[in-house]
């Protein structure tokens, strides 16, 4: 049984399950599959790109109450 790997065409980006681009006819390569990392290697990138810890980002988080009875 031939198991298809997602291509991933090295022209555009654009992916696909043939070895031509459906969409400006490059030349497709075998896409590496999405890594799942319980470690999150990328999870400190990530938190810099979104300025995490800024009032910013503080802001755009879900606030499931308010707090301010006391
Ligand atoms: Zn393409």
């Amino acid at each position: 049984m031939a198991r298809t790997r997602l291509q991933r065409c090295t022209v555009c980006g654009e992916y696909g399950l043939t070895e031509e681009c459906k969409k400006c006819g490059g030349k497709m390569a075998s896409a590496a599959p999405l890594k799942f990392s319980p470690q999150d290697a990328q999870g400190a990138r990530r938190r810099q790109r979104q300025d995490a810890g800024s009032d910013k980002w503080i802001e755009s988080l879900p606030t499931p109450r308010k707090e301010e009875d006391e």
